[in-house]
């Protein structure tokens, strides 16, 4: 039988009536048999979400401190959640263990996991599921990396009949010893998980019908997107879309599973569908991000164009600083590059007189206050006038561009504008093409 992964993130499993929101999804489609949870997420703007306060109560437990404070907080949501739920479940046992160990100076990790571990246990009693330990299959390597082997051992895990659940978030190291994703990791479980089943569908399911074409803080009511490929859903992450974790998308795209994120409080709304393909007929654009909080530093030498080496001389002294920049637009004899104000931070100055110094540029400069806007499409490949459109819709608006980047790929049109421009920018550019 076919088989669909159900991920739900830290906010739609705030509270009990969240966790029967899922078994509402679940009975609605048999197909829904393998689950992956967050941690509680906040349940208000002024909430803390169950991770934050668990990697609180390790750095004080590590500074010898009191850790009565935050970790009443986690006691209280999940025996509220459980308590709600009427599970047998002796979950104040596995608190005051819990409790225990952070005390008694758990890893970092380790405490931290318990916020995915805890909540799955708690889903899977009330869903009468089988609880799948991550840490069993799941091998997390260097920088995140998932070992080779971890699907096929979830794959085993996962064959009988009836719901899984699962928790998000950590595996376990090669040495055994529980080991975390970066944050919103849970994405990542969730990718796994599909690849490992052979699911028809990656369901993710949040609090938001999946994807707008654009901001709506910037532009009022965007479209819904409903069809996106994986390749353009990168670009639009890289300058801002970030709802889904970018190293979720490598599992699922390899196996061209589509990932489709859905709204737990509207599971009638189709939300966006990520694939591997789309028709672009209908549409060549499928969505507008930007960024504000970029600098641009523009060196300028005569004659750099026969300069071997400049570049990478540049580059170089970025590197040295620990800097990694967005794009690097150049022309015969200048060259610029785009970084973000925080990378630079405490270090602008430095870095100029490096330049300075190693290049002996004619002039250097670094100039802030500038904004980036993608404007992302498989559909504007091969198609003439795409690149006039966008650029007539912001002459209309009588925004300067100061930089502009496209790809050979043509999968992504990129401008740079100064940031009192950026709102009005992506407002032409969104009502020209969507
Ligand atoms: N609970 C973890 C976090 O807050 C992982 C996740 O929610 O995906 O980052």
């Amino acid at each position: 039988m076919e088989a669909v992964v159900c991920k739900f993130g830290g906010s739609s499993v705030t509270d009990a009536e969240g966790i029967r929101n899922i078994l509402s999804v679940v009975q609605l489609d048999p197909r829904r048999r393998f689950i992956v949870v967050s941690a509680p997420g906040r349940r208000g703007k002024t909430d803390k979400k169950i991770t934050d306060l668990l990697y609180l109560c390790h750095e004080l437990a590590g500074q010898g401190l009191d850790i009565d404070e935050p970790f009443h907080l986690i006691r209280e949501r999940y025996l509220q959640i459980a308590g709600e739920l009427g599970i047998g479940l002796d979950v104040e046992k596995l608190l005051s263990d819990l409790d225990e160990r952070i005390r008694a100076g758990a890893p970092r990790d380790f405490v931290a996991s318990r916020g995915e571990h805890l909540c799955a246990r708690i889903v899977a009693d009330f869903l009468r599921a089988r609880f799948v330990e991550a840490a069993d299959h799941i091998t997390i390597g260097a920088e995140g990396s998932v070992a080779e082997g971890s699907c096929e051992s979830l794959r085993s895990a996962l064959s009988g009949e009836g719901l899984y659940v699962i928790p998000g978030f950590y595996g376990a190291g090669p040495d055994g010893a529980i080991r975390t994703f970066s944050r919103g990791g849970s994405d990542i479980t969730g990718a796994i998980a599909a690849r490992a089943v052979g699911a028809v569908v990656y369901e993710n399911w949040t609090v938001v019908s999946g994807f707008f074409m654009s901001d709506p803080n910037i532009v009022a009511n965007p479209k819904p997107m409903r069809t996106v490929t994986y390749r353009e859903i990168r670009e639009l992450a890289y300058i801002g879309a970030n709802v889904f974790h970018e190293e979720a998308i490598s599992p699922v795209s390899r196996e061209r599973i589509p990932i489709n994120i859905r709204n737990i409080h509207y599971p009638n709304d189709p939300g966006t569908m990520i694939v591997h393909h789309r028709d672009t007929k209908d549409r060549a654009v499928v969505g507008i991000a930007g960024k504000t909080g970029f600098s641009i530093i523009c060196v300028e030498k005569l004659l750099m164009n026969t300069r071997v080496g400049f570049a990478r001389r540049l580059f170089s002294i970025l590197e040295e600083y620990g800097i990694s920049f967005e794009l690097a637009p150049s022309g015969i004899d200048t060259m610029s590059v785009v970084v973000s104000d925080q990378r630079l931070k405490g270090k602008a100055e430095r870095v100029m007189e490096d330049i300075r110094r190693q290049l002996e540029p004619d002039r250097v400069e670094i100039t802030s206050g500038f904004s980036l806007i993608a404007t992302v499409g498989e559909g504007m490949a091969y198609r003439p006038g795409i690149a006039a459109r966008l650029f007539t819709a912001l002459a209309n608006a009588g925004i300067n561009i100061r930089l502009i980047d496209q790809g050979s790929s043509e999968i992504n049109i990129l401008v740079g504008v100064e940031t009192a421009d950026f709102e009005n920018a992506v407002r032409a550019i969104y009502q020209a093409f969507c």
